[in-house]
């Protein structure tokens, strides 16, 4: 008889976005005529720039024709995209990382999880807490997670994240096999400085530990200095991969495409992890759509540049009311500076699914639980700037009218 993978049955309860997404359906089915404002999952709403969808439109021409029509493409993504990558993410940066260092994928989300599998399955894993759920649950579904014991799982290594170190994780005593490090962060909305970043780079190098470097947000980073790439840190090339995706820099969520970097200087146990990658991808993996690689490239023309930047500022304009908002309405809040999300404090240690709740019945605004990014979420509830700019500012005034 077929044995299941028992690991998925320790799993605890829903992936967060579930969650939120039945408690909302089950308040709008029970109240219809109420106006619900949905600030949690952080999706984009703004349709795709016209740079993107004209190159798209005559990439779909091409395969209508015979003489330009286009079948399985290279596993990890055509040359035009990598290119592309490389002198617009990171040559401007200094970074030397080279397009055969670039694996084009259909999503951040995807790779984060999937990376697990040219791991040993007795690594130790290290993430932030709070932290972008996606990591734990895909670790643990490998069975790297341990036992979860109600509140944390016993063989991951949290690093806490809260005021009182400012979001930004301190080096664990038990040292790690493969730490993820997200900046800026989901959802904190934290970004590391270089200083903090070469801390992380180092103490990976010393102890062989790999960095798993999520910048998904990069794009949104607005004060200067912060850096975009972990490549920008001297050593990160021996030490770390990077994923990126075109989802929030382009609004490609529905779309679906992002990159993942894994210099040929980064070898573990003898082995390339780019040439496991390689292998790994051309395995299970059949490659991004020509026609959303296309999309992707015109990202990095003139007109498509201009346009994305119009769409993050859009977004970060949101960010900037409801802390701008929230703040005036007596709320702490972070984040919302170099990323798109806005950290609040509950009011009087509220737990946080109670503050969803309350918000969700009484504002009709959907937030999302800190608790549910981990336990140092506990007491915090995370707003996106990726609504509509005039829902954004309504749901400001009925949370504040609600407090
Ligand atoms: N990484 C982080 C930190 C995210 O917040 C998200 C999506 O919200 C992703 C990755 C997923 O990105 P993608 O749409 O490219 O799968």
């Amino acid at each position: 008889m077929l044995k299941i993978n028992e690991h998925y049955q320790a799993l605890p309860g829903n992936y967060l976005f579930a969650e939120i997404a039945r408690r909302t359906a089950e308040y709008g089915a029970a109240n219809p005529e109420k106006e619900l404002i949905k600030l949690g999952i952080g999706d984009v709403t703004l349709p795709l720039s016209p740079a993107v969808i004209a190159a798209m439109h005559s990439a779909v021409d091409e395969m209508a024709d015979a003489a330009t029509f286009m079948g399985y493409g290279p596993y990890e993504g055509y040359a035009f995209l990598r290119e592309a990558i490389v002198r617009h993410d990171y040559a401007p940066v200094g970074a030397a990382i080279a397009a055969d260092e670039i694996f084009v994928s259909d999503g951040a989300k995807s790779d984060c999880g999937n990376i697990g599998d040219i791991i040993s399955a007795d690594s130790t894993v290290a993430v932030c807490d709070p932290v972008y759920p996606v990591y734990v649950d895909a670790n643990a579904m490998s069975g790297r997670a341990g036992d979860w014991d109600g509140r944390r799982w016993t063989n991951i290594v949290y690093l806490p994240c809260n005021e009182a170190n400012g979001f930004m994780p301190e080096l664990p005593v038990r040292v790690p096999d493969l730490i993820y490090l997200c900046f800026p962060n989901n959802p904190t909305g934290a970004a590391a400085t270089r200083e903090q970043l070469k801390i992380w780079v180092d103490y990976a190098n010393r102890n062989a530990s790999v960095i798993l470097y999520d910048s998904a947000y990069r794009a949104y980073i607005t004060e200067p200095g912060i850096p975009r790439s972990i490549y920008e840190i001297d050593g990160a090339e021996e030490c770390a991969i990077e994923f990126c995706s075109f989802s929030k820099t382009a609004g490609f969520t529905g779309t679906r495409c992002g990159y993942t970097v894994i210099p040929k200087a980064l070898r573990r146990g003898g082995e390339s992890l780019n040439d496991m990658w390689m292998r790994r991808q051309s395995t299970k993996f059949n490659g991004v759509s020509y026609i959303v690689q296309r999309g992707a490239e015109a990202v990095f023309t003139e007109q498509g540049l201009r346009e994305t930047r119009a769409l993050i500022a859009y977004y970060m304009n949101n960010a900037r009311v409801i802390r701008d908002g929230l703040k005036a309405a007596g709320l702490t809040v972070y984040g919302g500076i170099n990323a798109p999300y806005v950290w609040i404090k509950t009011p009087g240690g509220l737990p946080s699914w109670d503050f969803f709740d309350k918000l969700l019945r009484t504002a009709n605004v959907v937030t999302t639980p800190g608790a549910g990014f981990g336990p140092e979420g506990e007491g915090f509830i995370r707003l996106t700037g990726f609504g509509d700019a005039e829902r954004t500012g309504e749901a400001v005034s009925r949370v504040a009218g609600v407090l």
